[in-house]
């Protein structure tokens, strides 16, 4: 059912004729990445005529720091839009789509406005989007609409969110299970940051560090005793949740015990095992759990892992390829793998937009200018919002 609640008011719009293609801006800014791209919208297919996203520095404060984020998103998107529009010659489009949520307030205001501004300028609809929802569509607009096919499990695996979803169509998710404390990006961060790893997107650099190709060094401990959190203990048997926290524990007990508190300090061959070790570790988790929760839905005959399914891996943790042989090796072989470009599990605008089209083609909605942004938005709730305005 539709929230329509009384401050929300419906405009008269979309004179246009939406059938015959038209033209998509989408904003992302829930985050860190301030991001645009345009899209032309075609009966039977969308190319993506620009894109560019611009990512706040935060190497240096070690942690993306809220109000720096909201800054960078408010020096950042109207620029961005203003220059791709220039660069594509176009002066306005059909459609403005933005992330309404979940994300850090401060961040979705800044994006957010800028696309109520542009739909008031240009008379034309605006889609409020789903940050989640624009993850788990993004292989639909590279097959077209085609694959992956409803119903589909999703593994969502960023710096916010680590979750698995099961869609059965566009506004039909449930989660399968999801964290219970941090998410998994926000912990390969913290570890890699802990082994004395720079840079901006810390999982990416321990990914790198691992694929340096050298031999376990002699003398290195045989055990190191990282966990697998929620496995069976008391109390806590066939749990379908992630739990990342104690992993950051676990290396600090290692570097304590093992390498006199001095992790950061051991040797490359040292510290390349060790990241293998950590990171092997914490995807061990995460898989031992992804199967566990998808036996589960096919115990209750959610799914039917017996025949073929699809299943996306997105967020900025699944263009990790270590993940992806991982989850290839240990889930069931009837799974069909759908793994976005790993420009396209980050966060970016493309997603935005292509979840804003099937939002307003399939769904038939559009957002009413009154809303306000959602910090926490749980993907099972999507209508459960006010402002939905239902062109129908
Ligand atoms: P997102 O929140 O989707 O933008 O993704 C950002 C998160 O993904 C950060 O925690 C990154 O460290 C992590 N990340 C990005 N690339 C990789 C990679 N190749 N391997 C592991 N983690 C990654
Ligand atoms: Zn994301």
């Amino acid at each position: 059912m539709l929230a329509l609640v009384g401050r929300c008011c419906r405009r008269r719009l979309h004179p246009k004729n939406y059938s015959k293609g038209y033209h998509v801006l989408a904003i992302e800014s829930s985050c860190d990445d301030s991001s645009v791209c345009l899209i032309d919208r075609q009966p039977g297919k969308a190319k993506l005529i620009d894109h560019e996203t611009e990512s706040l520095d935060s190497s240096a404060v070690g942690g993306i720091v809220p109000t720096d984020a909201k800054t960078h998103h408010q020096g950042h998107v109207a620029p961005l839009v203003q220059k791709m529009l220039h660069r594509n010659g176009l002066q306005k489009v059909d459609l403005v789509c933005a992330t309404r949520g979940p994300g850090m307030m401060g961040s979705l205001s800044a994006g957010f406005n800028v696309a109520k501004g542009l739909s008031v300028a240009w008379n034309v609809p605006m889609v409020g989007v789903h940050h989640m929802l624009g993850h788990l569509l993004t292989p639909r607009f590279f097959s077209n609409r085609t694959s992956p096919e409803y119903p589909f499990v999703s593994l969502l695996v960023s710096g916010g969110h680590t979750m698995l979803v099961l869609s059965k169509g566009i506004l039909d998710h449930q989660v399968l299970a999801n964290t219970v404390d941090i998410a998994i990006g926000d912990m390969l961060d913290k570890c890699a940051r802990e082994m004395g790893l720079k840079g901006n997107m810390l999982g990416k650099e321990l990914e790198r560090l691992t694929q340096s190709g050298v031999k376990i060094p002699a003398g290195f401990p045989e055990d190191l005793q990282f966990p697998n959190p929620l496995y069976n203990q008391q109390g806590r048997v066939n749990v379908p949740a992630f739990s990342f926290a104690p992993f950051i524990s676990a290396v600090k007990r290692a570097s304590k015990v093992h390498f006199n508190d001095q992790l950061d300090k051991i040797p490359h061959e040292a510290k390349v095992e060790f990241g293998k070790q950590i990171q092997g570790a914490i995807f061990h988790h995460l898989t031992t759990k992804v199967l566990l929760a998808m036996n589960q839905a096919h115990s209750r005959n959610d799914i039917d892992l017996e025949k073929p399914l699809d299943f996306v891996a997105s967020g900025g943790v699944a263009s990790n390829q270590t993940l992806r042989r991982t989850l290839k090796h240990s889930l069931p072989k009837t799974l069909r793998y759908h793994f976005p470009d790993p420009k396209w599990c980050t966060d970016n605008a493309l997603m935005i937009g292509w979840a804003g089209i099937e939002l307003w083609e399939q769904a038939r909605l559009h957002t009413d200018l009154a809303a306000l942004n959602k910090a926490k938005w749980p993907i099972d709730q999507i209508l459960n919002l006010d402002c939905w305005i239902s062109r129908d």
